[in-house]
């Protein structure tokens, strides 16, 4: 065991919801949570005769998508159908693309733990439709819920080029980020709007030999949790069953397994790869997408600054941490109110002090984002002022910006209603210190000749000035005063 090394080796698979008012072939409405079977028609019932008509929004936003993907965008795609049998599925086919995807190849660039990134490339984006559901819950029989049938759903393929349950997590989060800064989904994971199924598998090297592992895909998971544990688990069960058996890659010896989120393990769902003959052919009933450069170039520049590199950005514009630059730009509504405030001349570290202190905290409470609060950029960069200026303290600006939340009021307003401003006044400042000194000549003396308690007495002098003035002296003015009088 002493001598075996081994290599994670992680491709994704991901399903995105898109966005849109309508479905991907007909005119229902999407929604969640809506009485089953409410929003469906002959076209999404797949009743005879019914035809599909695309949804132009669901292959906009999926082309968006593939752009800050770094895809290309192929001149000629089409519809596929792809054909199995099951109860959600009332056509008996789904439409996707099979030979033509709309995108691809391209790739992500993913935020690594020390601040760095990596390129994880994509094999492929395309277009397609959702089953609908079936439900378990209903005693001794299923029933079907076709709300969800033709729902417009983004799917993206990456090559295996993750090697670390870690990587596999950052990649989806960096996904997330994407496709909402775009707005081309909401990808709320708790409706379900992102899905993976990573393929797992590991390189191992034993005695100057190489094995490689059964791949293993897990399907269907709904959080990033779920996501990033059963790829650890899989890397432990997988090693533990090489260690057993021996077992290494064979042709059809794939398997698939479930997430079992309580026992937090994965569980064999089919052993063999069945050799799937979905018979893809030509959707008959849909027109082949050929997107004109006009209308690519009309798309291409709805991108954006991607979050990541916003992210990089911050670190090396604005000296932020990595950390802060991450939590700033996870997604776009928080970074464009930050750097509005940034340009209306507040110190960004400030700016990011407050906002993650105290704004976004209470943004998350509030289930709102930061203008939903009441916020405005101004007020925001106005307080910040306030306080690098030493007008008020750092602390008093937490409070003043929470105050701004709940009255609306303006920062000046609220620091003189809260008595937060300090006394920055060096006059009055330097008659209250003075009389500080007189009060307490042990702790000057301490300091003035230099003793052991030196810094600890100055600390004292500076205590007794803050009481004096129920906290409210500018400490920068007060320690320079201090060191004025006493040359310490
Ligand atoms: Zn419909
Ligand atoms: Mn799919």
């Amino acid at each position: 065991m002493s001598d075996l090394t081994y290599k994670i080796i992680v491709g994704l698979e991901i399903h995105v919801q898109l966005n849109t008012r309508t479905k991907m072939f007909c005119g229902c409405a999407l929604s969640f949570g809506e009485e089953a079977n409410s929003r469906v028609c002959p076209v999404c019932l797949g009743l005879p005769g019914a035809l599909p008509v695309m949804n132009g929004q669901a292959v906009e936003h999926s082309i968006l998508a593939a752009m800050a993907l770094n895809c290309e965008i192929a001149e000629f795609t089409k519809w596929d159908r792809k054909s199995y049998y099951y109860p959600d599925l009332p056509k008996n086919y789904q439409i996707s693309q099979y030979d033509l995807p709309l995108g691809g190849p391209g790739y992500i660039e993913i935020p690594l733990e020390d601040g760095k990134t990596k390129r994880i490339r994509i094999r492929r984006a395309h277009l397609e439709e959702d089953a609908g559901k079936n439900l378990h819950t209903a005693g001794h029989h299923s029933q079907v819920d076709l709300n969800r049938a033709g729902t417009p759903l983004l799917e993206i393929v990456t090559e295996p080029d993750l090697n670390s349950p870690e990587q596999v997590r950052a990649l989806a989060v960096e996904l997330q980020r994407i496709v909402r800064y775009l707005g081309v989904s909401e990808a709320d994971m708790q409706k379900g709007h992102m899905r993976f199924e990573p393929n797992v598998n590991l390189i191992i090297e034993r005695g100057g030999q190489q094995f490689k592992t059964p791949i293993a895909e897990v399907k269907n998971l709904n959080s990033f949790r779920a996501l990033e544990r059963s790829v650890a688990y899989e890397v432990r069960r997988q090693l533990d069953d090489f260690l057993e058996t021996g077992r290494t890659m064979q042709m059809g010896n794939k398997s698939t397994r479930g997430w079992d989120d309580v026992n937090e393990a994965t569980v064999l769902q089919r052993e063999k790869e069945e050799a799937h003959d979905y018979r893809y052919f030509p959707d008959p009933d849909l027109v082949p997408v050929t997107p004109s450069s006009q209308w690519l170039a009309q798309i291409r520049s709805r991108l954006c600054e991607l979050p990541v590199q916003r992210q990089t950005r911050y670190v090396s514009e604005y000296g932020l941490s990595d950390y802060d630059a991450g939590v700033l730009t996870g997604d776009r509504s928080t970074a464009d109110f930050f750097e509005q405030a940034v340009k209306l001349g507040a110190a960004p570290k400030r700016v990011c002090n407050l906002l993650t202190q105290v704004g976004l905290k209470l943004a998350n409470e509030k289930g709102r984002d930061l203008p939903g609060l009441g916020l405005t950029s101004d007020g925001v960069a106005e307080l910040a002022r306030m306080v690098d200026t030493g007008t008020i303290s750092a602390s008093a600006g937490n409070t003043i910006l929470a105050a701004m939340v709940e009255t609306g009021k303006k920062p000046d307003v609220l620091a003189q209603e809260l008595n937060l401003i300090q006394k920055s006044d060096a006059g009055e400042l330097e008659r209250i210190l003075d009389q500080v000194l007189a009060e307490n000549a042990a702790a000057v003396a301490e300091i003035t000749t230099g003793g052991k308690k030196a810094q600890k007495s100055r600390g004292f002098l500076m205590g007794q000035v803050m009481q004096k003035t129920q906290g409210q002296a500018n400490p920068k003015i007060v320690s320079e005063l201090l060191s004025k009088k006493l040359g310490s």
